[in-house]
């Protein structure tokens, strides 16, 4: 049995990079950069009014009221450098409109009275006020969006203001899913000993919403010759990652181990000093990572959470998920040498973090984990955790992250 952190060491020193491909940045969304973003343009492109109002020449020393002259009306659309303006004139001016190079000062119109062709400044005025300058949003050349971002449709916003039509993303990684367990019955007939298959269709819904191509291989029952004939059919396909559910424990059935010695796969690991979710097991068949995540519901969330997404972040060039810390309200018991994924309740005041922990943490059940806002994760020392600690928390799901703030 190993530690988490050296499982994990060894699941993420295992994997490579997957390629790039280029993409239309429009359809980029959810993909992961592999390049960095400098920006080829400055945004604004041209210095334009941030006002409906009139453009001027400020003038030094302002001597309120003075009156000048409207020139003409600029809208926004109007083409640049067009304008000339003498000292008492200005031009009414709409808000986006380009401001004549000669000009460096808007006064909204609500700020003026205006009289037939001319208009009267009442109000004081700051030289440069209502003028968004070229470059002050982005500037050309500078870093924007680094390699191993996430899209999301604010990236896809500043590709669209700055021109960008293309980006370099990585390869979508394939994940292939399969189930064991004698016991599991679709036909939605739970007697005789039969179960339904809850969780691959959480698998296969949670890896759609981390943007990842998946596919479900089926149930093999328990039988080694049906999952060896299924492994070497996918494996013809080069997927990057194969997660099975169910069959790594010490039962008489538990064959994954042993059918993936057949197989000559490569055991990295097989236990982790984890709750729930101890027997997980991790191999490589040449370049595709096999996960065989045990069966319980909660350890098989434990399993694509904690270890199968750090592989995938691993593979596209993302960054490790970093825990966010809170205070531990209620006391929990533990076991001691065991790291525990315990599903909580969490509330923030002011910047204060606090997490309840559920009190139902058996695999077995799913129910708590639907009203469950995140993961507390409580260290491997000791047996009891005392109310008070800080202790490190994790998003449900990492795509919601942001909710945690
Ligand atoms: P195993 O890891 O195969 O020993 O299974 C552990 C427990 O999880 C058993 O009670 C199984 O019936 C249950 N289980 C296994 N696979 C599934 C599944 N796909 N959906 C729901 N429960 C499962
Ligand atoms: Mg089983």
């Amino acid at each position: 049995m190993i530690l988490y952190k050296d499982a994990i060491h060894c699941v993420t020193s295992s994997a490579s990079l997957l390629s790039s491909e280029k993409l239309k940045a429009e359809s980029s969304l959810g993909r992961v950069l592999s390049q960095e973003i400098i920006s080829p343009e400055s945004l604004p492109p041209f210095a334009n009014s941030a006002m409906d109002g009139f453009a001027i020449s400020f003038e030094k020393p302002l001597s309120l009221p003075f009156r000048k002259r409207v020139n003409g009306i600029i809208a926004a659309g109007d083409a640049l450098n067009k304008h000339r303006t003498a000292t008492n004139e200005c031009w009414e001016i709409m808000t986006g409109a380009p401001v004549p190079s000669d000009c460096d000062t808007v006064v909204k119109i609500e700020d003026v009275q205006r009289d037939g062709e001319w208009v009267e400044f009442s109000k004081s005025v700051l030289k440069g006020q209502h003028i968004r300058k070229a470059g002050e949003d982005i500037l050309s050349g500078n870093k924007i969006i680094s390699s191993g971002t996430r899209l999301l449709p604010e990236h896809i916003m500043a590709f669209a203001a700055l021109g960008i039509k293309e980006v370099a993303v990585r390869c979508r990684p394939t994940v292939a899913v399969l189930s064991t367990g004698a016991e599991l019955n679709d036909d939605s007939n739970t007697e005789n000993g039969k179960i339904r298959n809850s969780t691959a269709p959480y698998l296969l819904n949670e890896l759609t919403s981390l943007q990842l191509e998946k596919k479900f291989l089926g149930v093999v029952a328990d039988d080694p010759k049906a999952f060896l004939k299924l492994m070497e059919s996918e494996l013809t396909n080069n997927t990057d990652v194969i997660l099975s559910t169910g069959a790594v424990s010490m039962g008489r059935y538990d064959f994954i181990a042993s059918a993936l010695r057949e197989l000559g796969a490569e055991i990295l690991f097989h236990k982790v000093a984890i709750r729930p979710g101890k027997p997980l097991l991790f191999a490589k068949i040449g370049k595709t990572a096999f996960f065989g995540i045990p069966g319980n519901p909660i350890s098989t969330v434990v399993g694509l959470r904690f270890f199968v997404e750090p592989y995938l972040r691993a593979i596209q060039g993302v960054e490790f998920e970093k825990p966010y810390r809170a205070l531990l309200e209620n006391p929990f018991n533990k076991p001691a040498g065991m790291r525990c994924f315990s599903k909580a309740q969490l509330s923030i005041q002011r910047t204060q973090r606090t997490v309840r922990i559920l009190p139902e943490q058996e695999s077995f059940r799913v129910a708590p984990l639907l009203t469950a806002q995140c993961w507390a994760v409580l260290p491997e020392e000791g047996n009891f955790v005392e109310a008070q600690s800080e202790i490190d928390i994790y998003p449900l799901h990492s795509y919601t992250q942001k909710e945690l703030l």
